[in-house]
């Protein structure tokens, strides 16, 4: 199981045992983060090494939290997605470098493959085989892949509204749909209640430690493929946080590794007008993020009113010197038509969102032009197609 030495939280840094499923902590309820055994690692796990690997976020096998073997076994051919020059793009936005990290490319079309591979391979190594999820769709759909793919079985609790080719998508690959009245925080409570009267695994944001470990495998992608020049400026459109968190994780553990130094970009939370709790709480100065009531927005990854890692969200946003926009529905829309008919790249509307959002930015001056950015569009735009 990579090299992980244990499980610490957040929020009071107690440990835990690295094996240990639920990742909230029983002292604060913070979420619990996978440590590895990095000084052990420094000599071993260098540049050439992993790339000489073959391709897919296995290959990282030593700085996650599950057998690579098994890994490789479940793969759908996650990860290594292209990073990709938009010079056009740029220069529409008044800007010299900007790349698009495409996880439209991954299994089930989304990133949350990265999240429920590794989440998925942790659990059946310890003999689960029944899983469950509060979802918008999108890891809805990956845990239903997964799940197929290491013959087990996956319970998804959506709401009601969720977007109906996700839901044919979920039940292709044999996923058990529960529809909620209300939003994905109802959800998570209804599968919360399932998971203990059922006794199936919790995959919940944050609930576990996979998801945020396989997220991660982004920032490694990005730092390996940027070299030591990391971006100045990262636009991340945010939901739960698991991407972001994951992201700046990585940037830490290279740096112990001695990949790179201790400049880090400076990240950027893009978040829809109709939720934008995150936003809202960089705005004012708190510490923690406050429900967003009747959230509402087209882009379903972005319909997250309370995100249970928050504080840690809000934290790693501030450290990194970075910031929140917020763009509407008819942005993202404009967005992906622009970025589709400037590059070729169909972005799903979260992904779409980062290029509104990147746009908003320049023209504030706060990216200036000859500052080298990145855009993460998270999913393929063609589930909203269908
Ligand atoms: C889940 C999701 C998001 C939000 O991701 P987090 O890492 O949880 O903030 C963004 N975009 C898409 C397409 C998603 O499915
Ligand atoms: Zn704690």
């Amino acid at each position: 199981m990579g090299a992980v030495r244990g499980l610490e939280c957040s929020g009071c840094r107690e440990t835990f045992e690295g094996s240990r499923l639920s990742a909230v902590c029983p002292e604060c309820q913070s979420p619990l983060l996978a440590q590895y055994d990095l000084e052990a690692l420094r000599t071993r796990l260098t540049a050439d090494v992993v790339g000489r690997r073959p391709s897919g976020l296995w290959r990282w096998g030593e700085l996650l939290p599950a057998s690579e073997t098994l890994g490789w076994t479940l793969s759908l051919g996650e990860g290594d997605t292209p990073l990709l020059p938009v010079p056009r793009l740029a220069a529409d936005l008044g800007l010299k470098s900007v790349w698009i990290k495409d996880e439209g490319v991954n299994p089930t079309g989304t990133f949350k493959a990265r999240g429920l591979a590794v989440a998925v391979a942790r659990a059946s190594e310890q003999g689960i085989s029944d899983f469950v999820l509060p979802t918008a769709g999108n890891a809805g759909a990956a845990l239903a892949a997964y799940a197929a793919r290491g013959g087990a079985r996956a319970h998804l609790f959506l709401p009601a509204d969720a977007p109906p080719p996700i839901l044919r998508e979920i039940e292709a690959a044999g996923g058990q749909i529960h529809k909620v009245n209300g939003l994905i925080d109802q959800a998570g409570r209804e599968a919360a209640a399932a998971a203990r009267e059922q006794g199936w695994l919790d995959l919940s944001t944050f609930r576990e430690v996979g998801r945020v470990e396989g997220k991660k495998t982004m920032g490694l992608e990005l730092a390996e493929s940027l070299g030591p020049e990391l971006p100045d400026v990262i636009l991340y459109p945010t939901g739960g946080g698991t991407g972001l968190i994951g992201i700046a994780k990585a940037f830490d553990e290279l740096q112990t590794l001695g990949w790179i130094d201790e400049r880090r970009p400076r990240l950027v939370a893009v978040q829809a007008e109709g939720c934008a709790p995150v936003v809202r709480a960089l705005d004012r100065g708190d510490p923690a993020v406050e429900r967003w009531e009747d959230a509402h927005t087209a882009a379903a990854g972005l319909r997250v009113p309370a995100p249970f890692a928050g504080r840690l969200i809000v934290d790693t946003l501030r450290r990194s010197g970075g910031t929140g926009v917020v763009v509407t529905d008819e942005e993202m829309r404009q967005a992906r038509r622009r970025l589709a008919r400037l590059e070729g790249v169909l972005a799903c509307l979260e992904g779409a969102a980062t290029v509104a959002g990147a746009a908003v930015l320049a023209r504030q001056g706060w990216i200036r032009p000859e500052e080298r950015v990145v855009l993460f569009n998270t999913g393929t735009g063609l589930k909203d197609l269908l």
